[in-house]
């Protein structure tokens, strides 16, 4: 998977990504990470990448051409590599939420491209030219799309083959079957007077799991009730099982 950042701090995003479980995916090839300075495309002799916005209102605005000849230089070299264009994903909070399966769906692409806007964001018109998705870390407004695109980059990397070694699978953490991951515990034993659930230490592997299922669906019917209603949806099965038990504890 190789990941191309559009951005006028790439500085930021390359010492951002370059550390633990990702800077070690970059160092063994699993994944490239190319950071591209908008600012060396700009045909202004001042070096400029922005102006004020028509039609008026307080900031500036990132100009089309720097942004555009920028993409289509990624692009071109993309597929000079023998490889097909990519999708360009322009972080912004104008954009569709991120969550685990866009997360799933980009990890199957091999090339991404993402646009960091910055001051007011982007001229529509080469957004409009060069973007495929628009997306959003959440409904917050932060000052550029270099942290939503490394937060992306962080969940996407972790989707691609050999990136986490077995010990750090994502196959059973939150959001993979749709609900929050359960509680976990680690030596010792006994911590401030809190003990470990006696069924974690049975070594009775079909009650362990059986209890943690439990545990993720209490945590998430609490904490995320948007979600405990499609699981239950999708899962017909579990809750009546549930409500039955629920009913011969209450009889
Ligand atoms: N004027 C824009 C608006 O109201 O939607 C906000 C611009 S923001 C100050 C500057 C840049 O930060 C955006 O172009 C975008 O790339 C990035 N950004 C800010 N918040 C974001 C979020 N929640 N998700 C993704 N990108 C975000």
């Amino acid at each position: 998977m190789n990941f191309h950042v559009l951005t006028l701090f790439p500085e930021m995003v390359l010492d951002g990504l370059n550390t633990s479980i990702i800077g070690r995916a970059v160092s063994k090839n699993y994944i490239t990470l190319d950071a591209v300075q908008i600012r060396d495309y700009t045909l202004d002799k001042h070096n400029k990448v922005d102006d004020y916005t028509y039609g008026g209102g307080a900031g500036m605005l990132m100009q089309a051409q720097p942004v555009y000849d920028s993409c289509e230089a990624v692009q071109k070299k993309i597929e000079e590599a023998g490889r097909k264009r990519a999708r360009v994903i322009y972080v912004t909070p104008g954009g569709y939420t991120f969550n685990q399966s866009m997360a799933l769906d980009f990890s199957k692409e091999e090339d991404l491209i993402f646009l960091c806007g910055h001051y007011e964001g982007i001229d529509e018109r080469v957004l409009e030219e060069v973007v495929t998705d628009y997306v959003s870390i959440g409904d917050y407004v932060l000052t550029g799309g270099e942290l939503p695109a490394m937060v992306m980059i962080d969940c996407i990397s972790r989707l691609v083959p050999g990136v986490l070694s077995n010990s750090e699978s994502s196959v059973t953490e939150s959001f993979s079957d749709g609900l929050l991951e359960y509680p976990q515990y680690s030596r010792p034993e006994e911590w401030h007077g809190k003990k470990v659930p006696e069924i974690l230490l049975s070594g009775h592997h079909a009650n362990v799991e059986k209890w943690r299922l439990e545990q993720s669906i209490i945590k998430t019917k609490k904490i995320r009730p948007d979600l405990y209603e499609k699981y239950i949806l999708d899962h017909p099965v579990e809750e009546k099982k549930k409500r039955r038990k629920q009913k011969s504890c209450n009889s």
